[in-house]
Parts: structure tokens; sequence; C-alpha cells
């Protein structure tokens, strides 16, 4: 029997063509064939990068049962890459299910890493990116929309959205009244691209500069908001008041550390502590 194949997920530019990396051309020119979201703005990158191939649609409407007959052809001995239109596949775009149906088969999937529009604004924006929360596209209609953002109003970890341009000064809006328009926020536009633009400022800042210029609107875009303050306080009281139960139950010291886990509070500072509301 042959040996299996590879699945490899590979990442194409985000704008600029010369981001392909030499191991991802490589990787596209050794593979049986590539699966992609679009097969017609696939075929056109490999054509215009030199590259023949067989290409195999993967989307959102046929992945689930693509993924299973993707996976025979891989055991039998195939090796196939897939693409996304743009960037790194499964970010926002289709392919977990590929790979999921590929490793529980057993088969080595392996990444040729590159472009990655959230990554690459992360690190331009200029904001805390030790801890750092994606949340892809929020949803398109206004109620759903201003639902998830409250959601996430006390997140402190820096919060990456994907957006696109028709909805990018509506989303700005409802940012800037649900987080607050004192919340500092970066726009990355157009990345890697002629019209490449990261502005700054509060979400407030931010909205009126969108609002203001048309052209600001075009293309496609990346928001980087800061995080909420830290609530220590809040994290404090609430693992005093999980220590106490938990005493109830368990050894001080252990009861001290599952607290501290749960809520994110200091372990010494829950030791031997009284609730604050009791
Ligand atoms: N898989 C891709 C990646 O790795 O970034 C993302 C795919 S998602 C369907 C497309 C969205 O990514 C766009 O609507 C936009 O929000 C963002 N995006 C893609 N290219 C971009 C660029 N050059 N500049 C800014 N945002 C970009």
């Amino acid at each position: 029997m042959s040996q299996p194949g590879i699945l490899y997920i590979v990442a194409t530019p985000i704008g600029n063509l010369r981001d392909f990396s030499p191991r991802a051309r490589e990787t596209i020119e050794r593979v049986d064939a590539v699966c992609a979201e679009d097969t017609r703005r696939s075929g056109q990158l490999l054509a215009h990068l030199g590259i023949a191939k067989p290409l195999i649609a993967l989307h959102e409407h046929n992945e689930q049962t693509m993924a299973e007959r993707l996976a025979v052809r891989l055991a039998r001995g195939e090796s196939l890459a897939l693409i996304s239109d743009a960037g790194t596949p499964l970010v926002s775009d289709p392919g977990y299910r590929l790979v999921r149906a590929a490793r529980a088969g057993g088969i080595t999937v392996s990444p040729v890493p590159g472009p990655c529009a959230a990554i690459a604004a992360l690190s331009v924006a200029g904001l805390a990116s030790d801890r750092f929360v994606f949340e892809g596209f929020l949803p398109a209609k206004p109620a759903a929309r201003r639902e998830r953002l409250t959601y996430l109003s006390n997140e402190p970890r820096t919060l990456v959205f994907y957006e696109a341009s028709h909805r990018i000064a509506d989303t700005l809006t409802d940012m800037s009244t649900v987080l607050g328009g004192d919340r500092p926020a970066v726009i990355a536009r157009e990345l890697t691209k002629l019209f490449e633009t990261v502005l700054d400022g509060t979400l407030a800042q931010l909205c009126e500069r969108i609002q203001a210029d048309a052209d600001q609107r075009k293309g496609e875009f990346v928001v980087v908001v800061q995080g909420a303050p830290e609530d220590v306080d809040a994290r404090l009281s609430e693992g005093k008041r999980l220590y106490a139960k938990l005493s109830e139950h368990l050894p001080p010291s252990a009861a001290a550390k599952l607290a501290a886990e749960i809520s994110g509070a200091p372990r010494k500072a829950l030791y031997g502590s009284v609730a604050m509301d009791d």
C-alpha cells in the first residue's frame, strides 16, 4: 500500500504578490492538486505566479462532503495544498473541517505560514499584543453587531476585527457607542497594497475621520481596539467569594489555589481572606 500524502496549509499574499514565499511556491509546485475557496480567483493567482495545477473547489457549502473525499485521496497517497483567496487559510476562511478529517485519518497536516491580515495589523498597531482576541467579522445586522460588542465591552485583551468597506463606517459608529468613544483603536486598511493606510486615534476620532473621507472607506480593513481596563477589584472580590465557598470543602491552600485559578486574583491575596460581601 502506498504511503499517505501530506496536506499542506499554505498562506498566500494579502495584497503584495512578492509576499508569496519561496517555500509556498515549492510546496504548490510539488503537490498533486490545490484546494481553493474560489478556483477562478486562485487560478488567476497561480497563473500570475507561473504555476499550473489542478484546482479543487472547497468552500463553506461543500466543505463537509469534500473533506471526507479529500481525506480518502490523501490516504491513498496524493498530496494536497489548501490555499484561500488571500492570507492564511482557516483564518476567517474555510478549511478546518478538511484539516479535522485529515487529522482523524492519521494524515500529516503541515503549515506553510505567511501573510495574515490580522497579524499584520496587530504588528503595526502599537496596541498591547502580548494577549489579543481575534473576533473576525462582526455580525452584519446592526442589532446583532451591537449585542456582540456589548458582550466584548469588558474584554481586557486587545480586540482584532475584520471588516468590509460597505460596513466600516457603521461598525466604527457602533464600536464608539458601545465600547466608548475614548477607547484607543487602529484602522489598518489595504495592508501591503498601494493605498495601505494605518490610522490611529480614539474610536470617536476614527469615526469622524472615516465619515469625512470617502477614500478611507474603500478597500479591506482590520480594526484593532484596545482592551477594557482590567477590573482588579472585581477579580479580587470574586476570588474572595470563591475562596470562602471552596474552603468549606477543601483545605485553605487548595481552596486559595482553585479560587485564584478561576477568578484570576492572586492566590496570596485570597489565602485566609474573608469574602468582601460576607
Ligand atoms: N485568511 C485571511 C487572512 O489570513 O487574513 C482573511 C480572510 S477574510 C475572508 C478577508 C478579510 O481580511 C477582509 O474582509 C479584511 O477584513 C481582511 N483583509 C484581507 N486582506 C487585507 C488587507 N490587505 N488589508 C486589510 N485587511 C485585509
